[in-house]
């Protein structure tokens, strides 16, 4: 019996839902929770067979606590932000129960992705005996898995690594962010940066560009160099690679848009007065942007994220190879109400769960994802629902 609360009822959240609910054999009896109980309810209204819902406030670990009590989980899957990474590890140490998520901990009030915060829950974690798998998504998660997966089966050595993330998706929007807006723009506001032969070397946001012809009919893109968590795990856990660095497809549109807003100051995270209240502008910029979910039914095309590995293969040559994955985004909504960008992360945050909760991944401590044995992950994400693909390039 493996029971599991599924924390957030965002669009990653409703696909975890659909994505769990479709495997009884695995997950037995789940529980989705969040800040507002009546989104649980509408995504447990979707699901084929029923599903335990609540409210619970991930900022309080008190409240999370019983929660986790009363329920009795073998795993905590967190799909709400990353904000309540650190609250929800509390109260998974306090009830000796597993934690996962897909994204990590960032301090509401500066815009930081580190894994400092999280690493430095291993000591308790192991002593604990229970276990943290970080970052289970597409980006970090599969990019991470398919990083392990090439070093293990086509090179002895990686010299350069470029994770490419590419949505060929539209939603005939001007300007909408494909998962939570405040997260989204946060990230590609802050400045770039890459790792070359043991440094970090910073960029202005948005600055450096390639293009790149992706595969699936999707063509020739510009791809635009940030900062992306993964790249700080893959580094640390493959300190060979001499090069890292991290790529996004943006459109015109957006790209515009996003300008204009931040010269007028409105992806602000620091509060400001207005009229005698204080909110902050990305927030208020939050709540007049369409509702990510609401892109569900609209967005046609395609996402396509992988991996360009360079190195030395496994005979001693030098290797060019690119592994990838390619989703579509109304086949994702047609089985569960979201689009790809929500269907790419909640599925490896399901198939992660899975290889915990079935022992085939586990170890006690705070985990990435390449720390993990690559094929009978890659093997179960195929297998439900992200099919990828490799090719060498000459
Ligand atoms: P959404 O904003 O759509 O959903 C977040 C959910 O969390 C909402 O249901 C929200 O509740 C809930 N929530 C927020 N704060 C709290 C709280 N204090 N207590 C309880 N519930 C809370 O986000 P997404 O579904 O798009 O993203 C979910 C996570 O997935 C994020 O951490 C994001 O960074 C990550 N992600 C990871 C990717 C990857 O590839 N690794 C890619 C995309 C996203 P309410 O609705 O009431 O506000």
């Amino acid at each position: 019996m493996s029971r599991t609360l599924i924390i957030g009822a965002g669009g990653v959240g409703r696909v975890v839902a659909h994505k769990c609910a479709q495997a009884p054999e695995i997950f037995s009896e789940i529980m989705l929770a969040s800040r507002t109980k009546a989104k649980c309810d509408a995504i447990a209204a979707e699901l084929p067979r029923k599903v335990a819902t609540a409210k619970v406030d991930a900022d309080n670990v008190p409240e999370l606590v019983a929660l986790i009590k009363d329920f009795k989980p073998k795993l905590v899957i967190n799909v709400a932000l990353p904000y309540q990474d650190l609250t929800i590890m509390d109260a998974c140490l306090e009830t000796g129960v597993d934690y996962l998520d897909t994204a990590n901990y960032e301090p509401p009030d500066v815009a930081k992705f580190e894994y400092k915060w999280q690493w430095a829950y291993q000591e308790r974690f192991e002593k604990a005996g229970i276990m943290a798998l970080l970052g289970s998504g597409f980006d970090p998660g599969v990019t991470n898995v398919f990083t392990a997966y090439a070093r293990k089966h086509h090179f002895s050595r990686i010299d350069v690594l470029d994770i490419i993330d590419c949505n060929a998706g539209d939603h005939g929007q001007p300007f909408a962010t494909n998962f939570n807006p405040e997260i989204n723009i946060r990230e590609v506001t802050a400045r770039g940066r890459y790792y070359e032969h043991g440094e970090w070397v910073e960029t202005d946001p948005l600055s450096w560009s390639m293009d790149f012809d992706f595969p699936a009919g999707i063509g020739q893109k510009k791809c635009f160099l940030m900062y992306h968590e993964e790249l700080e795990s893959l580094v640390k856990h493959f300190p060979e690679i001499k090069r890292a660095r991290f790529w996004m497809t943006f459109g015109e549109s957006y790209l515009r848009h996003l300008k204009v807003l931040e010269n007028v100051g409105m992806t602000r995270i620091d509060p400001v007065d207005f009229q005698g209240q204080q909110i902050v502008p990305i927030q208020f910029l939050k709540a007049v942007l369409p509702d990510p979910g609401s892109l569900g039914p609209l967005t046609k095309g395609k996402t396509c994220i992988g991996n360009v590995v360079q190195g030395l293969g496994t005979d001693g040559a030098p290797r060019k190879y690119y592994i990838y994955q390619i989703c579509d985004h109304e086949e994702a909504y047609k089985e569960t109400n979201s689009q790809a960008i929500s269907y790419t992360t909640g599925v490896p945050a399901m198939v992660g769960a899975a290889m915990m909760l079935q022992g085939i991944w586990k170890k006690p401590g705070v985990w990435n994802m390449e720390q993990f044995d690559p094929d009978p992950f890659l093997a179960e994400l195929a297998k439900r629902g992200l099919p990828w693909q490799e090719t060498f390039i000459d």
